[in-house]
């Protein structure tokens, strides 16, 4: 016991290697980030392994179609399949676009046209685990016949093997591991081929007593240089600014190209499938306006009857009688030109014991506008969502006052 002990303390501190957060998150956040900054639609990973990093990406509003290959799937996916799958938050607060994950068995050497047409696919420590045959077929693969606007390949360095205790290989399965000048030399290549830029770039950061090994993983950021009439663009960086759907400057591919392709390349079995609830079905666009308008009817009628009730018991007047007393409340978050643009909208009325607030006036609440921009749609909306009562002309919603607020006639 005590020999272990010290022998370990013996070890010199400066060989122990420890990335904070782990290396393999370090990478998975690095593709997150180019996620973030390209905003593609369509995100293939190649050599997914358990599927983290696809559960990750799931979160990003702009991916809208994202599928994983792994050789082995099964024994992976079990624990990840949950993850995968919508869940109950999903069905109640949908995502504002479409979002469909794809699973495959099938080796990323093998044409497949259904991966034709995407924004973006990673390979993140897959090319060290091919032999030299699959290794020599994979840019024509990937590069030539998938062509995505950008492919992110990450692979160790082994030019940082040397500051870990053992000098093996980082993982029995790899076949190869390349110093820098190896990689840069074959993804410059692969990228002169098939036209597209490279830069190079890393994760790990190694320590400052060594920084000429390089990052612990190489990583290569490949752009396709002159997309062929007809392919995928991918969308200019945005930074930090937030894009609306329109924003993406997506080129559709012909679809006879792929529908041609489908007929006659499909290799992979297809082991997981799934499809996120999305504003884009009507069903859940129907639901979620629904409850949001119901929501604002229901706050909108509580500050109403607030106020008739002080008005009548007479109490000095303040800034709450006012319009935008009645527009305002605790919560809600409104710039001034919003509460200026409801305040000018028809105003919420009562007759016996109905309350009305007029549809003109609930398109100018931020939720309300958020799911549809017009009236009219709102209109036809509410007319087919849950049964939603409005008034004769159908330009107001109506409910029930509570029995305690009228015999008053709030006009
Ligand atoms: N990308 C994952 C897993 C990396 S391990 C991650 O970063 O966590 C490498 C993965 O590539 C393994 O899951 C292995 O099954 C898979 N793989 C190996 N050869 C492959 C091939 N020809 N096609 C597809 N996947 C392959």
């Amino acid at each position: 016991r005590n020999l272990i002990l010290f022998q370990r303390s013996t070890v010199p501190r400066k060989n122990v290697i420890e990335f904070r957060p782990p290396l393999y998150k370090q990478r998975y956040f690095f593709v997150k980030d180019i996620v973030n900054q390209y905003k593609p639609k369509k995100v293939a990973d190649l050599g997914c392994g358990n599927a983290t990093l696809l559960c990750m990406l799931k979160f990003h509003s702009c991916v809208q179609e994202l599928v994983g290959v792994d050789l082995l799937m099964d024994r992976l996916l079990d624990w990840n399949s949950d993850k995968l799958s919508p869940s109950i938050g999903d069905h109640l607060g949908p995502r504002d676009l479409d979002l469909s994950i794809v699973l495959y068995r099938g080796s990323a050497v093998e044409k497949d046209s259904r991966l034709l047409g995407f924004d973006l696919i990673t390979c993140i420590e897959l090319i060290e685990h091919l032999d030299s045959e699959d290794l020599a077929k994979f840019p024509e693969v990937v590069f030539g016949y998938f062509s995505p606007g950008m492919v992110v390949i990450s692979t160790p360095n082994s030019d940082f093997n040397p500051l870990f205790p053992a000098s093996t290989f980082r993982n029995s399965d790899h076949k190869f591991e390349w110093n820098q000048t190896q990689f840069q030399h074959w993804a410059s290549n692969v990228a002169k081929l098939y036209s597209y830029t490279v830069e190079f770039t890393g994760v790990g950061v190694p320590p400052p007593w060594a920084k000429h090994v390089g990052y612990c993983t190489q990583i290569g950021i490949f752009k396709k240089k002159q997309p062929d009439p007809g392919s995928w663009i991918l969308a200019k960086p945005t930074g930090s600014r937030v894009s609306e759907p329109e924003e993406h400057a997506y080129q559709v591919i012909d679809p006879r190209k792929i529908l041609h392709a489908h007929k006659w390349c499909q290799s992979w079995s297809t082991v997981f499938t799934a499809s996120f609830p999305s504003l884009q079905q009507k069903h859940f666009l129907l639901f979620v306006l629904c409850t949001e308008v119901l929501k604002e009817v229901e706050a909108i009628r509580q500050k109403y009857v607030w106020i008739m009730k002080r008005k009548e018991s007479s109490e000095p007047e303040s800034e709450e009688d006012t319009d935008s007393g009645l527009v305002r409340r605790p919560g809600l978050f409104l710039t001034d030109a919003q509460v200026a643009q409801i305040e000018k909208s028809p105003k919420p009325y009562s007759v016996g014991k109905r309350f009305y607030v007029p549809l003109k006036r609930l398109i100018g609440y931020p939720k309300v506008n958020r799911l549809v921009a017009d009236v009219s749609t709102l209109r036809t909306l509410l007319a087919e969502g849950i049964p939603m009562r409005l008034n004769r002309a159908h330009t107001s919603v109506q409910i029930d006052l509570d029995p305690y607020d009228y015999p008053h006639d709030y006009r």
